[in-house]
């Protein structure tokens, strides 16, 4: 039993079935890929993950718990971050008042307005910051405009504020999406770092096969919203199915 299970999962956009009977097991303390051509479902599942989306039918069940009629917000609270596609940081806030957010979030069950300009005098929530920017390596640029980051350490940011509520399970759409290759080695090796050293069970979409073969313990394969295949990173790399509808072969 994984950590997240997902079953016979479908999804109607009007006429386009996005996604039609999804399974999908996670186990704890891996990191699994999920890959497949433009498309295929991957954001739509992912969405179906975390509450932005209901499934029209199936389940998924997290840690034992259903997720299904859970808000994000609520979905968060149970252990799960994720990561978008595009950083979602606060661009007109420094870097450390960026980290305290999701920090004071999770302890607060709410993000509450006022908590901007009390942050400072929050004295455990400094702490908590200031000790993740450490661990992502950023702690010289605690004072930074996030605004005038760049693409690769944005990333970083924005991965360290996922971390910061200490998931149990971290959802990455695309993180290397739009990055050049410098960028991407370093989200590589952060991610390999946190894979390591941490707790935590790592769901990534990625398209660029560098990535997923780098740090994919299991891989699904997804095309046209539905799984083709599962199985380990070296039978993946050989499967003539995925060579000819990923690959294109
Ligand atoms: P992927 O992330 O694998 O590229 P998506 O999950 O984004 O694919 O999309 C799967 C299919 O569902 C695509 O055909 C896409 O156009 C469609 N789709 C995604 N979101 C919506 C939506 N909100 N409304 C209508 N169609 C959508
Ligand atoms: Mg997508």
């Amino acid at each position: 039993m994984g950590i997240l299970e997902v079953k016979n999962v479908n999804k109607r956009f009007g006429g386009l079935q996005a996604l039609g009977d999804v399974n999908l097991s996670v186990a704890e303390n891996t990191c699994h890929a999920i890959i497949g051509p433009n498309g295929a479902g991957k954001s739509t599942l992912l969405n179906c993950l975390v509450g932005k989306l209901i499934p029209d039918t199936g389940s998924v069940v997290f840690d034992g718990n259903s997720v299904l009629g859970r808000t994000p917000f609520e979905i968060n609270q149970m252990g799960i971050s994720r990561v978008f596609q595009t950083p979602e940081i606060f661009t007109d806030l420094s870097v450390l008042e960026n980290m305290m957010i999701p920090i004071l979030a999770k302890r607060d069950g709410s993000f509450r307005m006022h908590a901007i300009e009390n942050m400072m005098s929050e004295k455990d929530v400094l702490d908590q910051a200031e000790s993740m920017l450490v661990d992502m390596n950023m702690a010289d640029k605690r004072n930074m405009h996030a605004a005038s980051m760049s693409r690769g350490d944005k990333r970083r940011l924005e991965i360290g504020m996922c971390l910061s509520q200490q998931p149990r399970l971290l959802l990455l759409d695309e993180p290397t999406a739009g990055m050049a290759r410098a960028d991407t080695n370093n989200t590589i090796d952060l991610l390999k770092q946190i894979k390591d050293e941490r707790d935590i069970t790592i769901a990534i979409i990625e398209h660029d096969m560098h990535v997923v073969f780098s740090l994919a313990d299991r891989i699904t394969v997804l095309a046209q919203g539905s799984p083709l295949v599962e199985d380990d990173p070296e039978n993946i790399k050989g499967n003539p199915k995925v060579r000819e509808a990923y690959l294109g072969e």
